[in-house]
């Protein structure tokens, strides 16, 4: 079993109620056990600033999926959840599930990148995956407790409990 770690993130429709369902998703996942849960955050728009604020959590998965079946399985939930494909990079979403980390593979093929190129700059992933992987060193060496630390902050709040 390899241990993945991915990023949640939803603007629109209800973005409380999208992360609560893509984790009662990715809980019945086959070949997937959710091992840990981070709180849910609320965060700043990325990009274009006429967009709702987010809600984001991470999660920690142990799998035995490959990194692109599992980017395969990711995408139907977004599918699924009604996330439209659109060219605005960065523009509101339904949901979005990135893989952060999968063990300490490093992964460069036209549809997946791992690490996600912004594991170590966006605090609204950072932080939350330091609530459950404090520990964690990265591919390269780097720590995510002191990559946490030092993050310029953007005003990311705690929203709630999701476990
Ligand atoms: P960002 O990648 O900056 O967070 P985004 O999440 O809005 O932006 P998407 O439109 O959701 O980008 O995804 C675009 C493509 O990124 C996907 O079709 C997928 O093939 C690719 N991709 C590359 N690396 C990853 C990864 N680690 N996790 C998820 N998708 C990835
Ligand atoms: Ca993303
Ligand atoms: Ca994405």
């Amino acid at each position: 079993m390899a241990l993945a770690y991915i990023g949640l993130g939803s603007n629109l429709a209800d973005p409380q109620a999208q992360i609560a369902a893509a984790l009662a998703e990715l809980e019945q996942l086959e070949h997937c056990l959710l091992s840990q849960v981070s709180s849910l955050y609320f965060s700043r728009p990325m990009g274009p600033q006429d967009q709702p604020d987010y809600m984001n959590a991470v999660v920690a998965i142990e799998t035995s999926l490959s990194p692109i079946k599992l980017l395969d399985q990711l995408q139907a939930i977004e599918n699924n959840a009604g996330r439209e494909r659109k060219d605005n990079r960065w523009g509101a979403r339904i949901l979005d599930l990135d893989i952060l980390l999968y063990d300490q593979q490093l992964i460069n093929t036209e549809r997946l990148i791992i690490p996600h190129y912004g594991l170590k700059l966006r605090e609204f992933v950072l932080l939350p995956l330091a609530e459950i992987a404090n520990e964690l060193i990265l591919p390269d060496g780097d720590s995510v407790k002191a990559l946490a630390q030092q993050i310029e902050k953007n005003g990311l709040k705690v929203h709630s409990k999701l476990r």
